[in-house]
């Protein structure tokens, strides 16, 4: 018996307990029990439904506001799940993570937490719960999305498998999907904008090298998407490379954005509409990037409407028996087909299956731990199995020379 609680009826959330239930029809002793819970019902409600005509497979459901502490414990006291599974937004995540310890429930995330006031897109908060969670004997597996997740999982099978030694890793994230929509982003706005709009920063010869948002291009030929432009950008999986593969060199992310997208995002950043301190409207406080979130379409209403590819992969050169080798592991998604399978497009559907697998890894045991763990201080293999047999099979090509850039 391995009961889950999955909080977060997104997205994300909705892949998740799509993928976890077709599971339990073949697997029963992984996810025996499955309940989500959001912070509204009604939410639980249309993806319980969802599961139930899709798989046969029901749910049970659950309010729950997370960002408060005593009614995340008093729901998992109620359920008794083996595992917590946040998908709800990066803001909860330490308040989850209370509940976790306050009740002694292993815990898992695919986003690192943030604070409302100040992007920063660093574990350093998360990584503090180290000793508390290993006193308590459970188990934080941090970052089991696709990138942070798999990207970092690629990294070590690279590891593992093809080189002996890397000096130099390029993650490719590629969205050639088409929405039919001026501006919308492919998950929650407020993070997705935070995110894009904060300064580059790679890491270099032991240091961090930051640069204005958005502003290094490069043009890359992506395979079943075709070229696309692609920009430098900070992502939170580095820091967790740098610090588990302190041999890597060079380490970077790079996103691909259309012109379209870019140019919206550059009028609203020029008249203040990304902003997220505080403005007064009407005598009121509002947060101009979460008012920006409210007239936005919702992610998840794209799913129906997208159309195209995601292409998203590591490039690693180093040694191999002696001889420099550069070798490229990727996986691409198509998101009609996601659509079909889970009601919600390939960026959410890239991300939730990966959540479910990091879950069954924790729940059969096949990576346990007593602590706070990042997802590449496991071993690969029974993940990128996984990830083979429920719908993001990967893919392996040696390329002739390193990136020329
Ligand atoms: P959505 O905005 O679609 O969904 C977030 C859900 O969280 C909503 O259903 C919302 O509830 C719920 N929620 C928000 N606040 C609370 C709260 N206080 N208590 C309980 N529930 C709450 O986001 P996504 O599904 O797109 O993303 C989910 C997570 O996945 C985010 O943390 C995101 O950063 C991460 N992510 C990670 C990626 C990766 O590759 N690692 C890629 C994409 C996303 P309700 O609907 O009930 O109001």
């Amino acid at each position: 018996m391995s009961k889950v609680l999955v909080i977060g009826a997104g997205g994300v959330g909705s892949v998740a307990v799509h993928k976890m239930a077709q599971v339990s029809l073949t697997n029963p002793d992984i996810f025996s029990h499955i309940t989500l819970a959001s912070r509204r019902i009604v939410s639980c409600e249309k993806v319980a439904e969802s599961v139930k005509a899709l798989t046969g497979v029901t749910i049970d459901v659950a309010q729950v506001d997370a960002d408060n502490v005593e009614e995340t414990v008093a729901l998992i006291q109620k359920i008794q799940p083996k595992l917590v599974v946040n998908l709800a937004l990066p803001y909860q995540d330490l308040a989850i993570m209370d509940a976790c310890l306050a009740t002694k429930t292993d815990y898992l995330d695919t986003a690192n937490y943030e604070p409302r006031d100040t992007p920063k897109f660093e574990y350093s908060w998360q990584w503090a719960y180290q000793e508390r969670f290993k006193e308590a004997g459970i188990m934080a597996l941090l970052g089991s999305g696709f990138d942070p997740g798999v990207t970092s999982v690629f990294a070590s099978y690279i590891k593992k498998h093809l080189l002996d030694t890397i000096d130099t890793l390029d993650i490719l994230d590629c969205n050639g999907g088409d929405h039919g929509q001026h501006f919308a982003t492919n998950f929650n706005p407020e993070i997705n904008i935070r995110e894009v709009t904060a300064p580059s920063r790679h890491w270099a010869d032991g240091q961090w090298v930051e640069g204005p948002a958005l502003s290094h291009k490069q043009t890359f030929d992506f395979d079943q998407v075709g070229e696309k432009n692609m920009y430098l950008m900070y992502h939170e999986e580095l820091e967790s490379l740098a610090k588990f593969y302190p041999e890597i060199k060079r380490i970077r992310f790079w996103m691909t954005f259309g012109d379209a997208y870019l140019k919206h995002l550059e009028v609203l950043q020029n008249v203040g509409m990304t902003r997220i301190d505080p403005v007064i409207y009407n005598g009121q406080e509002i947060i101009p990037l979460q008012f920006l979130k409210a007239v936005l379409p919702e992610p998840s209403s794209l799913g129906s409407t997208t159309k195209g590819k995601t292409n998203i992969g590591d490039i690693a050169t180093g040694q191999k028996d002696g001889q420099q080798k550069t070798v490229y592991v990727y996986q691409v998604c198509d998101h009609e087909e996601a659509y079909a399978e889970t009601g919600n497009q390939a960026v959410s559907y890239t991300t939730g299956v990966p959540a479910m697998i990091g879950a069954a890894m924790m729940l059969t045991d096949a990576w346990k731990g007593e602590g706070v763990f990042n997802i590449e201080q496991f071993d690969p293999d029974p993940f990128m199995d996984m990830l083979n047999k429920h719908g993001l099979p990967w893919q392996v090509k040696e390329l002739d020379a390193p990136l020329d850039f």
